[in-house]
């Protein structure tokens, strides 16, 4: 059965679409951690990160940079975090997430 990432990328389920190239596709998480929060996907559906062939892995990472980049030049933000947890859903992913320091709050 097809994955909720892989009916994402072909439409079947809506989605708010970041970027997209051949191989891969970014789009905002439904249930976001902060505004901006994009997941970038290859198109292909493999389970886990470690399980992508190295030129896969590596188009990912180059993919999710220039996404994350986007992103950090849209959204304010302190910087943008990129991280693999894949437990929910799996067809690899890497969370995009705009953070913000809490270092000048005042409580
Ligand atoms: P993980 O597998 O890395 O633990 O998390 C999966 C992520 O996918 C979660 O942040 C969750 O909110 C997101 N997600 C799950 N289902 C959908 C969906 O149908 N649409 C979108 N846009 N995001 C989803």
């Amino acid at each position: 059965m097809p994955s909720i990432f892989t009916k994402i990328i072909n439409g079947e389920i809506p989605c708010y679409k970041v970027a997209e190239d051949d191989e891969f596709f970014a789009f905002l998480d439904i249930n976001p951690n902060a505004a901006g929060h994009t997941l970038c996907v290859p198109k292909k559906e493999v389970n886990k990160i470690l399980d992508l062939d190295e030129a896969s892995y590596m188009g990912l990472m180059a993919f999710s940079r220039k996404v994350g980049k986007a992103i950090e030049a849209t959204i304010p933000c302190e910087r943008v975090g990129m991280t693999v947890i894949g437990l929910e859903v799996p067809h690899v992913h890497v969370h995009l997430i705009p953070l913000h320091s809490m270092k000048n709050a005042t409580f």
